[in-house]
């Protein structure tokens, strides 16, 4: 129990209701206060350093100062700090970032919807969905499909696609409408001797047996994340989303990439979609999209929803939908300013470059006592800690084995971040070298030795 150590944190205690925390236990334990960042770190208030292994919440993908996108902030700040979109208005930032997006976009896309969060892009795209398939006369059309263990966000549609209980538990989601299907864990879910083809394909059919048996002229779309980041870093099994979307055309169902976390380089390649082998019609990014330094969020849509859009809005009078800050400027600048960073310094060549040192280097942890599973690509990853390496069950969660190592590790000058199924997630600025990664995982390798030396 750390007691709040300076008045940040006394303060911090009295008035702040933390996302994510137990409010409770943060009456007791107080914060961690951070006080600036550098690179791949963050420092507290007392000068001590971290690595920063999530990229806070895998997001500040250029690290935690770049200077660039504090000038380009402050020069739009000072030509433009607020203009909107409604009623046909625009602003250059904004038709900047869609025409980049546009070029960067893993398959054709029409046009880019602005929003400020991943939550707000993925709810912006059930709403559209919706709107569409009233445009196009299929009013019926309009359940959701995305996975257990899937995170789309905390919003009310946002949240009800995800597919984590304690989205769910005590805000009576998800509501009606959407549905889960299994999770494409190999690990946990397949049956004992299933190859990871046969298990893509058993996921396959239990989605095709979901939307027959709810009856395909009811099913409008269907949610993924390239690979599953919150939900436990998952890579899907060989061939998933090929068969996936072979069930998806089959029933005229829309497939919507959720890029929060992979979209710009995080698995390899510019694009999760590119590195899974998706085809959306409809892609969601934020995080990366300006480096986190301010929010700003897309939807990116295909021609076929677009028309089905443009011709409802025609009827209507309208798409009423928009936030006031949909595609605000400095936001946009920034955003702008990182892809080009972006380009510049060629990040998907770099991660291609560096990530075989974060995955071989966390894969040589697999034989610890403590690690079940390694798994990941590009500069995603995690490490699963088990109870028994042979059945692959994991600790009893009451013994929060997870949240122990988080704070162990901080002492080694580490922030990490817990997932379900006590998995240690990975995911570092993109800007991360080598060096930084040997160092980040040797740390991470002492600070497990300490917690296996605490369960003894
Ligand atoms: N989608 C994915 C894949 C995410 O990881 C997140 C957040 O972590 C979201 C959506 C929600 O984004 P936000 O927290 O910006 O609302």
């Amino acid at each position: 129990m750390t007691p709040p150590r300076n008045s940040t944190a006394i303060r911090d205690v009295a008035s702040v209701l933390h996302p994510y925390t137990d409010a409770r236990a943060h009456q007791k334990n107080g914060p961690l206060v951070i006080t600036r960042g550098e690179g791949v770190r963050v420092f507290d208030d007392q000068g001590k350093s971290y690595i920063e292994t999530v990229a806070g919440l895998w997001c500040a993908a250029l690290g935690f100062h770049n200077e660039r996108l504090v000038q380009a902030a402050t020069k739009q700040m000072r030509q433009l700090p607020f203009y909107h979109g409604f009623t046909g208005r625009t602003h250059e930032p904004q038709v900047d970032l869609a025409e980049m997006l546009l070029e960067r976009a893993p398959v054709p896309m029409s046009k880019v919807f602005f929003a400020n969060s991943g939550s707000e892009a993925n709810d912006s795209a059930i709403k559209m969905i919706w709107y569409y398939n009233n445009a196009v006369g299929r009013p019926q059309k309009k359940k959701i499909i995305s996975r257990l263990k899937g995170y789309h966000g905390v919003t009310i549609a946002s949240a009800s696609l995800t597919g984590l209980p304690y989205n769910h538990k005590f805000f009576d989601l998800p509501i009606a409408g959407i549905l889960h299907t299994g999770t494409p864990h190999h690990y946990h879910n397949a049956r004992p001797g299933e190859s990871e083809e046969a298990f893509a394909t058993r996921l396959a059919e239990e989605l095709d047996a979901m939307i027959v048996a709810e009856g395909p002229e009811t099913v409008a779309a269907f949610f993924a994340e390239p690979v599953m980041g919150a939900g436990g870093v998952i890579i899907p099994p060989a061939t998933y989303f090929e068969k996936i979307q072979a069930v998806l055309k089959k029933h005229d169902v829309l497939l919507v990439a959720d890029e929060v976390i992979c979209g710009f380089g995080r698995t390899g390649e510019y694009w999760g979609s590119q590195s899974l082998g998706m085809r959306p019609d409809i892609l969601t990014c934020a995080k990366a999209l300006s480096s986190s330094y301010l929010p700003i969020s897309a939807v990116m849509v295909n021609e076929r929803v677009f028309e089905g859009l443009a011709d409802g809005s025609a009827g209507l009078g309208t798409f009423g939908h928009g936030f006031t800050y949909s595609g605000h400027p400095v936001a946009a600048a920034v955003a702008v300013e990182t892809l080009k960073i972006y380009d510049e310094i060629d990040i998907v060549g770099h991660v291609k470059r560096v990530a075989p040192t974060m995955q071989d280097g966390l894969r040589a942890l697999a034989g610890h006592p403590l690690v079940g599973e390694v798994r990941g690509m590009g500069l995603i990853g995690a490490v699963e800690l088990v109870a028994d390496k042979a059945t692959h069950a994991n600790f009893d969660p009451a013994l929060k084995i997870a949240p122990r190592l988080v704070k162990i590790a901080e002492s080694h000058g580490l922030i990490l971040r817990s997932l379900p199924n006590d998995s240690i997630a990975f995911s570092p600025p993109l800007v991360i070298t080598e060096a930084e990664i040997t160092d980040m995982v040797t740390r991470f390798g002492a600070a497990l030795d300490e917690l296996a030396v605490t369960l003894r």
